[in-house]
């Protein structure tokens, strides 16, 4: 410190010497000794403390008002239910760690993080780890940054390679450990995993994991080209897996890892890195505090800003004995679970009917339907599918004849145009 303190100054000497604006040098000067005094005495260290409660007043000292806000915008009616959440992050690269930090501060109640490998300088192009941390193992190196971001949030470090057998066992037994009272997840103690990890095999065992357990996760995924990705929700059962649509190309028989060409190495961009992380933790969200639109599949395109979205259906055919038996368990439950959402349904419809729509509105005006909404379900096709499940949308071919069916219908039999075409021609 002493050393650089002299520097500065032989420096400022030295600008003094060369120059002959008084005013600038004196400037300098006052600058350079202003440095001095903020390297001799370090800001000091500002320690967040845990908050017990969260609350929505809007105080400079409250770090949730913003988020609480949701909650008057009338975008969430819950939003301090996310400290009941567990979430696991897999990988904390790139994606992952960026979703770590986001999950942490929104208030998350539990992050579990995975990963094996240890922070370098070359990953100092992406987001969150700092070039002092290099050499620490990533989940240490997050857990020590997220700690001081939100103390109130419970943090689990996993150092263990998820596709080795050892590591996968740890990685199963970890997601079923009961800590918070309250999941979404059903028998697992985590509400949602999200896979941020950059391989085919990793994929695959968080896929085994969560079909084994039931559990819901997120998958999300960035090209070697930097320049696409994509997020996509998995409920075992309910929508397909990652081995019910396999790749084109997979590796076979060797490591991944060695297909990487001799000093070519993957691209990666920041920008392409946090959108992806941006928009997988925004669909987290959505999933666990129940608002808005949960995305089955949402793609990023950053050469033409373009972003595709999809359902995606389980394969009945699946190589994954797991996820056949979820499918199985999914149709069995199917007539229960539409009956329990009709009732809410209709709970719902009644106690909004219930309320006036706007108390104020002197004016007296209402919204009212331009049309008649599709009425499709009970004219759908269920033709190929199992019992207990039916198309949502008339396909083309059914709406086609329905559509026939109803004109036959407003204007008689054919023998009826007949005779009317008849008259029409005899006149
Ligand atoms: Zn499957």
């Amino acid at each position: 410190m002493e050393s650089e303190v002299k520097a500065l100054l032989e420096t400022l000497n030295c600008v003094q010497s060369s120059l002959s604006d008084s005013d600038l040098v004196s400037q300098l000067r006052q600058h350079g000794e202003k440095i001095i005094s903020l390297l001799k005495s370090p800001p000091q260290q500002i320690k967040r403390e845990k908050i017990k409660e969260m609350s929505s007043e809007v105080i400079d000292s409250n770090p949730y008002s913003r988020l609480m806000a949701l909650k008057r915008m009338g975008i969430v009616n819950n939003y301090e239910q996310i400290r009941n959440f567990s979430v696991a992050v897999v990988g904390v690269g790139g994606v992952g760690s960026v979703a770590a930090e986001m999950l942490t501060r929104c208030g998350i109640g539990r992050l579990l993080l995975y990963d094996y490998d240890t922070v370098e300088l070359a990953n100092m192009n992406r987001l969150f780890f700092r070039p002092e941390q290099a050499g620490m193992t990533k989940t240490d190196a997050a857990v020590q940054t997220l700690l001081q971001i939100n103390p109130d949030v419970i943090l689990e470090s996993y150092t263990i390679n998820i596709t080795t057998m050892d590591g996968f066992n740890k990685f199963v037994e970890s997601l079923k450990r009961q800590v918070m009272s309250h999941t979404r997840g059903g028998s697992t103690g985590v509400d949602l995993v999200l896979s941020c990890v950059d391989n085919y095999e990793a994929r695959m065992v968080v896929n085994q994991a969560c079909n084994e357990l039931g559990q819901t996760w997120m998958e999300s995924g960035v090209s070697e080209d930097a320049v696409s990705g994509h997020i996509q929700l998995l409920i075992p059962g309910e929508t397909a897996c990652f081995a019910c649509a396999p790749p084109l190309v997979v590796a076979s028989g060797i490591d991944e890892r060695t297909l990487k060409r001799e000093g070519v190495c993957a691209a990666s961009l920041p920008t392409t890195m946090g959108i992806v992380a941006g928009v997988l933790v925004q669909n987290a969200l959505k999933y666990l505090l129940q608002f808005g639109l949960v995305s089955k599949y949402l793609g990023y395109s950053a050469l033409k800003d373009f972003f595709p979205t999809m359902e995606m259906r389980p394969n009945p055919q699946c190589s994954n004995e797991a996820c056949l038996d979820r499918q199985k368990e999914y149709l069995e439950q199917k007539p229960a679970r539409d009956a329990a959402k009709a009732a809410a349904e209709l709970e719902s419809a009644e106690s909004e009917a219930s309320i006036p729509l706007h108390s104020d509105n002197i004016w007296n005006i209402s919204v009212v339907e331009d049309h008649e909404p599709v009425s499709s379900v009970s004219t759908a096709k269920q033709e190929n599918l199992p019992d207990g499940l039916l198309w949502e949308l008339p396909t083309a071919d059914t709406l086609e004849t329905t559509l026939s069916e109803e004109i036959l219908a407003e204007n008689g039999d054919l023998d009826d145009l007949q005779r009317q075409l008849d008259a029409l021609n005899a006149s």
